[in-house]
């Protein structure tokens, strides 16, 4: 009954421990979860009030499709600020949230059969929304010794003359490493040289702690800036996940037909949760720098107490708010008679036995690693690793 395409699709591998974590939340369990990929902070005043007011003022009907032209104006300033990147408001499309200026970005670029680099450790979504589009993911294993980053030797094993685009993520969602100037350039330069695509995905750019900085790929020169879908949103920098407000900037081409695509697809994004946005871009940006504060507080403290439990490694994170851990110093041991193979067997112990939520890395390509979200309080993040201490060392 169902299509191939939709038999290739996977279900998102993070919800079943979700569920299962709900459920025995619903029981009564003290739960601990670390699985949350969003921020744990309210939005901000002002830009709910930028929404109640648009809705009293009755902007409540369509949209043009790729966005309201005050805040494709809003964005082109913040890409020319922050990024020293220079569009025209007709090269911005303001979708419903980064993941479909995603899928907006390989419907324009795939024919069936098209291959997109992805490296992994990825984000779930990626793979899965090339397949939607036709393409093949190309998965490219990145390690812990490589910084968990794509280099130009992994590129050249890995293109082949249906090589359409490659996938970044700086800073990346799981593993927090943030790509430097010298990694990018290189990259880069290899795709101006084959006339590659790249999606650059920088939804956590201000999410970046310590000395690390975040920079665009589209930066360095006009002919990558052609070849580059800078894809970005509100959602994790200004705590407005719900309100699936997200853009790509790219060559005018290639966002006049996104801009066709989306106004069969979807329309306009909500045009209140527009309104919002546009508060959020414009306003003052101190609240930003507040939530960032507070990852920072909760990522240095999760580091240093995660390197005090034996056998786990944890990956420093320069952005974002996850840390990525390896267990591959727990495999092949056991908890209450059963063998650790992994990831998953960690996060399915860890659960059963101490009410821990984490996500297995099984579900971004890695799977002897978990992810740990630090979009949660102190409190819980104390208590969580208490646990996860405890866990570990009981296992033999
Ligand atoms: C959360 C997330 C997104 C999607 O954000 P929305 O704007 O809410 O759709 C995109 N990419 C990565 C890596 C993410 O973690």
């Amino acid at each position: 009954m169902l299509s191939r395409i939709a038999r290739g699709i996977s279900s998102s591998p993070t919800l079943a421990i979700s569920a299962k974590a709900k459920q025995m939340k619903s029981e009564g369990v003290d739960i601990i979860g670390f699985g949350a990929g969003e921020p744990d902070f309210g939005t901000p005043q002002h830009i709910k009030d930028a929404a109640i007011q648009a809705i009293n003022e009755e902007f409540t009907k369509y949209t043009p499709v790729p966005g309201i032209p005050e805040l494709k104006e809003a964005i082109c300033t913040k890409l020319k600020n922050d990024n020293g990147l220079h569009y025209g408001p007709d090269q911005i499309v303001i979708s419903n949230g980064a993941k479909h200026s995603l899928a907006n970005a390989f419907a324009v670029l795939l024919d069936p059969g098209d291959e997109v680099i992805v490296p992994a450790p990825y984000w779930v979504t990626y793979p899965e929304l090339v397949k939607l589009c036709h393409g093949k993911p190309v998965i490219i294993d990145t390690t812990a010794e490589d910084g968990f980053k794509l280099t130009v030797a992994h590129l050249e094993k890995a293109v082949t003359a249906k090589t359409k685009a490659l996938i970044l993520n700086s800073p990346s969602n799981p593993t927090g490493r943030i790509y430097l100037e010298e990694e990018l350039k290189a990259i880069a330069d290899f795709a101006v040289e084959k006339g590659i695509f790249v999606i650059s995905d920088e939804i956590y750019e201000k999410l970046v702690y310590g000395k690390n900085k975040h920079l665009s790929i589209a930066s360095f020169n006009d002919q990558i800036k052609a070849l580059t879908i800078v894809i970005n949103g509100v959602s994790k920098s200004y705590a407005m996940t719900g309100w699936r407000i997200g853009y790509s900037a790219s060559a005018a081409e290639l966002s006049k037909a996104m801009g066709n695509i989306q106004s069969h697809q979807t329309s306009n994004a909500n045009s209140i949760a527009q309104k919002a946005a546009h508060a959020a871009l414009s306003g003052s940006q101190d609240c930003v720098q507040e939530m960032c504060r507070a990852f920072d507080n909760r990522r240095r403290f999760m580091v240093e107490r995660i390197r005090k439990i034996p056998l786990l490694e944890a990956i420093e994170p320069e952005g974002a708010f996850y840390l990525f851990v390896s267990v591959e110093g727990l495999i092949n041991r056991s908890y209450a008679g059963k063998v650790i193979t992994g990831g998953d067997d960690f996060a399915e112990y860890l659960l059963e036995h101490f009410a821990v939520a984490v996500v297995s890395g099984s579900a971004f390509g890695a799977p002897n690693y978990i992810r740990l979200s630090y979009a949660t309080s102190m409190e819980n993040i104390e208590r969580g690793l208490e646990r996860i201490e405890k866990f570990v060392c009981s296992c033999t």
